[in-house]
């Protein structure tokens, strides 16, 4: 069976407004961040026909040429994969966020490559549940490099990114993604500016709004099965 995009999204926003009622200040806006990675891009396009305005990608090379394909000034486009330093001239000249920051050296290059642009969005990748194989920092790493981002002219702090464990039991992806958001919490204690909470996939996303998530990165369930 084939679903088409459009309705995928459609479903998606109902279930969004479904979670949001699940959690105290159901106000605060949800969005919606479509993952394209090793997605064709007249998949991309059929999303941006449909309305669709903020696209994710994590391979710099593949992100930057759909960028370019596309050509459309009004996109978001967010970086939300593991970075080398030697692309980030590459994510500067073409991203408007960066999820996917874990290390001071990243930052330094980010602010030197985005000079005389506008600020360059930036949430931290958290990791707190000790997964070796996975990139993100602990709590304490956390408040250091925000501090360095904020030093950082050319950089604005928008919060914190997370890919928890994964878990089938809505019980305990809840737990993990309220670590997370205690973890946010104190983060905009000191920083009251930040405003970003990226936490939530296709197959977890309603626990992580119900923890106060305040972006979702679906990929699977807008687009279907990536590419091998
Ligand atoms: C691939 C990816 C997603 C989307 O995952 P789905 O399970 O397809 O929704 C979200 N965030 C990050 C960081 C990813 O790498």
């Amino acid at each position: 069976m084939t679903t088409s995009i459009a309705s995928q999204l459609e479903l998606l926003q109902q279930e969004i407004a479904k979670s949001r009622e699940k959690r105290a200040n159901f106000e605060d806006n949800v969005r919606l961040i479509a993952v394209s990675k090793r997605q064709p891009i007249d998949k991309v396009e059929e999303a941006y026909q449909n309305g669709h305005r903020e696209f994710g990608e994590n391979f710099v090379q593949e992100g930057v040429e759909k960028i370019q394909k596309l050509g459309k000034s009004d996109i978001e486009w967010h970086m939300l994969g593991a970075i080398q330093s030697r692309k980030c001239k590459d994510i500067a000249a073409h991203f408007d966020w960066v999820q996917s920051v874990d290390r001071i050296k990243i930052i330094n290059k980010l602010n030197q490559a985005r000079e005389g642009m506008a600020p360059l969005n930036v949430c931290i990748q958290v990791n707190l549940f000790g997964e070796a194989q996975k990139a993100g920092v602990n709590e304490q790493v956390c408040f250091e490099l925000a501090e360095a981002i904020q030093n950082s002219p050319n950089l604005t702090l928008r919060g914190i990114m997370a890919l928890p464990p994964k878990q089938t039991e809505y019980p305990k992806q809840l737990q993990q993604f309220e670590k997370v958001t205690e973890l946010y919490q104190q983060l905009a204690e000191q920083y009251p500016d930040i405003d970003t909470l990226s936490m939530g996939m296709s197959g977890d996303f309603e626990a992580a709004i119900a923890a106060g998530s305040t972006m979702i990165r679906i990929g699977t369930a807008i687009f279907g099965q990536r590419d091998a």
